[in-house]
């Protein structure tokens, strides 16, 4: 499937949500066995390990669909490239989300400069330069370090390496999307 395909896919599926029409695709028993032995996911989904985002039931997609992983803030690291460019070179899945969402609380506690304590410290060093990127734009700064956090995860994803190669070659699709906590909606960002 064509990443613009992938795309409208997905977004179909999050309008069905919204409106609460799901239609519960390919979680069956059937689906089971139909995928037990190979993966074709449409769709890589980078999002946040928040328990209101969960990208398989707000995209209303089922077993084999997507291609999902899951970090607090929605940030990128080496294990995480690795993951998408296992998906992308090996599975074949030309379309990669970096889904933020609404009052992140790994961005805030980095807008807060919230003393944090073990590894908590790793996200919000990674999340910081998004949110200097925005410290005296007008309007409410955690909405805005949402929406550059995202652009920034998209940004860092374009330029790695072999990434880079796999969109010159037209293999792999990158955008980004914020979630709306309140009504549930998915909005293109990137
Ligand atoms: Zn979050």
């Amino acid at each position: 499937m064509n990443a613009n395909h992938a795309l409208e896919k997905l977004m179909a599926g999050n309008q069905r949500y919204v409106a609460g029409q799901l239609v519960h695709h390919h979680q069956s028993s059937k689906r089971i066995r139909a995928i037990a032995t190979g993966q074709h996911p449409f769709a890589i989904i980078l999002g946040c390990a928040d328990s209101r985002v969960p990208p398989e039931i707000i995209f209303d997609q089922g077993l084999g669909d997507l291609f999902v992983i899951r970090v607090a803030g929605n940030i990128l690291d080496d294990a995480i490239l690795g993951s998408i460019e296992y998906a992308v070179k090996e599975l074949g899945t030309s379309l990669v989300l970096v889904l933020g969402h609404e009052r992140c609380g790994a961005v805030a506690a980095t807008v807060k400069h919230a003393e944090v304590l073990g590894h908590i410290s790793i996200l919000l060093n990674a999340i910081q330069p998004a949110v200097d990127r925005v410290k005296h734009e007008p309007g409410d700064l955690l909405d805005n370090a949402v929406r550059a956090n995202i652009k920034l995860v998209v940004e860092q994803l374009k330029s790695s390496l072999p990434v880079a190669e796999l969109i010159q070659q037209n293999r792999v699709k990158i955008v980004g999307a914020q979630y709306n906590l309140d009504r549930g909606a998915v909005e293109m960002i990137t």
